[in-house]
């Protein structure tokens, strides 16, 4: 058998010296060399093939939009919806009693003179967010008491800078106790750390950097995180700042959790995070946490659970007498958690904690520039200076609330949640997405077109969030509305709305429902994401009207 072997070797050899005996060594050389590259080339275009196939699309319509007549026909298109955008933003804000400021007023105004132009203001708008008909709008502010100590903390930290631990010490103190509870919740023990952030966004940024940073240190060049395609958007808008890769998987169609088998398929040797959501915002559904815990640990790779919807109510379900699948840090494999306090922990908006199982991950997230000339700087997340401010009410809403507060409302969110699910499988127009378990129930329909029920129940009042691929509504409740007469009224209001539409032959579209409506058909996304830009831009907007002066108010 050896024997065999050498001889074939040696016969190889003799074959290889003949063939190339002809060849100069350099032409040898430079010809390995471009069949070496030539074969990463083509392993990469195997590996990214759906990248090259999206790339190629999007070149394709970029390149028929340079065609004069669908050129001017798309730009016709924008400028329209650009009008229209417009005019529902400055019917909802403007009252032609205060016109915009354009330059800042000469001579400072009165204490009286600010508050009553901004109670003029803040007047504004057609909807009633106190009053709850609107998915998430709102988390809390029902409780004049309640507003009143936030008002009071925040005036006491207004104008405080926690990037100043020695000039302010009470929020640092704050802060770091924020952190702490938080850690506790999720049963995080002495090890585990965190930071405070802004907001879900920042934290889930956050994430992906330390994780990107712990790739390099492995040598992971282009660094790819693993999400499915209902996971925040937040992480597109991470990996894209990061200059990380998204690989997205799908959700089983009938229970919209992620795609396991998906997952573990996706996995290369530049993985650097595996994402669960707990739970995801379109359906509300939990992710098989302890599942995508597992995958983690077998292919040595850190996981993320995105707990910013959750974090202040899942924590607590238990207690509250619901049975709940294991989300948090005694979930083997779990790396990083975030949780937002400024969704379901009723602080004003602008707060989140990022949490990790080990120091060493938090220290993969600061940043630090020792040599700069300004000093030593160093932060642990994105803002140099941040809102003291923020960090006092964050505190306040904690504190107030306690266990026994957050469990008492998660407790009847929970409960409208599983009632609103029951009355909205008795209606048999309407399909639910999935089984959801915590505060957002989606649903759709496969007999009527569910983006009009979304415009007639608009008209009744109500603001429901829009869903999709596939297209569906979402209620996102919240303290505002966790009471078993608003589920009645939800359920009410679609029948009546579903009844409505047999009677009518009218089956246009309009408002969102109607961009909604109208996305779904355009294969170019860009085109969306320019349109969707332009909302940006008007949102910026101070009017047509020339240059106001301070003295016309
Ligand atoms: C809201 C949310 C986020 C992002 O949080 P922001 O505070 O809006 O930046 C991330 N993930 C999920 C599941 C969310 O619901």
């Amino acid at each position: 058998m050896m024997d065999a072997l050498w001889d074939f070797v040696s016969h190889m050899e003799r074959d290889f010296e003949r063939i190339f005996s002809s060849y100069e060594k350099w032409q040898v050389i430079g010809g390995t060399v471009i069949v070496t590259l030539l074969a990463l080339f083509l392993k990469d275009l195997f590996y990214n093939l759906n990248d090259v196939w999206e790339d190629l699309k999007s070149w394709v319509f970029r390149m028929a939009r340079k065609i004069p007549p669908i050129r001017n026909y798309i730009s016709d298109q924008l400028d329209a919806s650009r009008k229209e955008i417009e005019k529902g933003m400055f019917e909802d804000a403007a009252d032609d009693d205060v016109p915009y400021l354009k330059v800042l007023p000469s001579e400072g105004w009165s204490k009286e003179e600010v508050i009553r132009v901004a109670s003029n203001v803040l007047g504004g708008g057609k909807y009633d967010w106190k009053e709850g008909k609107i998915s998430g709008g709102a988390f809390a502010g029902s409780d004049e008491s309640y507003s009143a100590l936030l008002v009071d903390m925040f005036g006491r930290y207004s104008l405080a800078n926690p990037l100043h631990a020695d000039i302010f010490p009470g929020a640092r103190k704050m802060e770091a106790e924020i952190v702490r509870m938080t850690i506790s919740l999720f049963k995080g023990g002495p090890e585990h750390c965190g930071c405070l952030t802004l907001g879900g966004s920042e934290s889930l940024l956050m994430a992906c950097k330390a994780m990107r940073e712990w790739g390099r240190e492995k040598g992971v060049r282009t660094p790819e995180i693993i999400i499915c395609y209902t996971a925040h958007s937040a992480f597109d808008k991470a990996a894209s700042i990061l200059g990380m890769k998204i690989r997205k998987v799908r959700a089983d169609p009938r229970t919209f959790k992620a795609d396991l088998q998906a997952m573990e398929r996706a996995i290369t040797k530049n993985t650097v995070m595996l994402v669960g959501s707990a739970p995801q915002f379109p359906h509300g559904i939990i992710d098989d946490i302890e599942a995508i815990g597992q995958l983690g640990l077998k292919y040595g790779i850190p996981v993320h659970v995105d707990c910013c919807m959750g974090g202040y109510l899942l924590p607590f379900m238990e207690a509250a007498g619901y049975s709940i699948a294991p989300f948090d840090f005694r979930v083997p494999g779990v790396t990083s958690i975030s949780a937002d306090t400024h969704k379901y922990g009723n602080a004003p908006k602008g707060s989140s904690v990022i949490m990790y199982s080990r120091p060493e991950y938090r220290h993969l997230q600061y940043f630090v520039t020792p040599d700069w000339p300004g000093g030593i700087y160093a932060t642990p997340t994105i803002p140099g200076s941040r809102p003291g401010g923020l960090v006092a009410v964050c505190w306040a809403a904690l504190l107030s609330h306690g266990f026994s507060g957050y469990t008492e409302a998660a407790r009847n969110i929970v409960r409208t949640a599983r009632t609103i699910k029951s009355l909205i499988s008795d209606i048999p127009e309407l399909q639910l997405m999935g089984d959801p378990q915590a505060g957002i129930v989606a649903f759709t329909s496969d007999k009527v077109n569910i983006l009009k029920v979304g415009d007639l129940m608009n008209q009744r009042g109500w603001h429901l969030t829009y869903v999709q691929y596939p297209p569906g509504l979402h209620i996102c409740l919240t303290s505002l509305q966790a009471t078993h007469d608003f589920a009645k009224n939800l359920a009410n209001d679609l029948k009546k709305t579903l009844a409505e539409l047999q009677q009518t032959s009218d089956l246009a579209v309009s408002g969102i429902g109607k961009v909604y409506g109208t996305a779904a058909t355009i294969p170019d996304k860009s085109l969306i994401g320019e349109a969707a830009k332009i909302f940006l831009t008007c949102y910026y907007d101070t009017g047509f009207k020339e240059e106001t002066s301070s003295k016309d108010i």
